[in-house]
């Protein structure tokens, strides 16, 4: 009966403030693979249209599949750079997600400080498809050249490289003025960024610089064992920094937003994580 009496009263608001009940409404996938390139663009709307789910926007990275940005050829790197910005400028909606190779050191700092000034937010790193160290200095040296730059850096962190968490978790305190987007929120050793909770309250330690997607994981955690203790940790990040991805093509935005649903969370915290996060981080307002 509370409920209803509830859901009446947000109705109420919602029919007030159509506006709010809008934004509300807002879905951002950060975490698109267009493994196709421009053909995957068509298959992914497709998809949405499928199951009648609207996106407002998406992230969409070139790599992954053929495409792994390998270091020593920084020419062929830069070329899909401006092939994803191409891209973007000609899909409404679509976020270009450049990327780099650490190793490529100069090279990938002048490339960092050229994709930003075209106007690019994000830059994703990958640790294991890209066949680097998290802890090599490189990598440091290019993620706070990043942040200098406006750029957000988004890493994978599914944890199939050893000293995942661990790693991320110090570049995070070592380039704080970077802000970074741990994809997959550390996939089955999600526990870990409980930590997170304990790092705020160590003075001068932690600069609350870290958002994550909760692509992938969250439809093993959904309706699972571990569903409680992912809600928990959802909420020891931090609900505001906590971000939708679906991984498409390997996983669906539908099938992702079907498992955000099951998660023991308020709706004004689903809505967050749908896209009123991501809004505010990528200044989408
Ligand atoms: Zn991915």
């Amino acid at each position: 009966m509370r409920t209803l009496a509830l859901a009446l009263s947000l109705l109420a608001f919602a029919l007030a403030a159509p506006g709010l009940a809008a934004a509300q409404d807002v879905v951002i996938d950060t975490h698109v693979h267009l493994h196709k390139g421009e053909a995957s663009i068509g298959d992914y709307r497709a998809q949405l249209k499928a199951k009648g789910q609207s996106v407002a926007a998406f992230g969409a990275m070139w790599f992954g599949g053929p495409n792994q940005a390998l270091a020593g050829n920084p020419e062929r790197i830069r070329a899909n750079n401006d092939a994803l910005i191409a891209l973007a400028a000609r899909h409404s909606g679509m976020i270009a997600i450049a990327t780099v190779h650490p190793y490529d050191g100069a090279a990938a700092i002048a490339e960092v400080e050229r994709v930003a000034a075209r106007g690019v937010k994000l830059l994703k790193i990958h640790p294991h498809t890209q066949r680097f160290d998290a802890a090599d200095p490189r990598v440091l040296a290019l993620v706070r050249r990043a942040g200098e730059v406006g750029l957000i850096v988004v890493m994978d962190n599914a944890n199939i490289v050893a000293n995942d968490n661990e790693n991320l978790f110090n570049l995070a305190l070592q380039a704080p003025k970077t802000r970074f987007i741990f994809a997959h929120m550390g996939a089955l050793n999600f526990r870990f960024w409980n930590m997170l909770a304990l790092a705020r309250t160590a003075e001068n330690l932690f600069a609350d610089n870290v958002y994550f997607d909760i692509s992938a994981t969250v439809l093993i955690a959904a309706d699972s064992p571990i569903e409680d203790e992912f809600v928990w940790t959802i909420r020891n990040v931090g609900v505001d920094k906590v971000l939708l991805g679906s991984d498409f093509p390997q996983m669906s935005l539908p099938q992702t937003l079907d498992a955000l649903d099951k998660l023991d969370l308020t709706e004004a915290e689903r809505a967050q994580i749908r896209g009123g996060n991501a809004r505010k981080l990528l200044g989408l307002d």
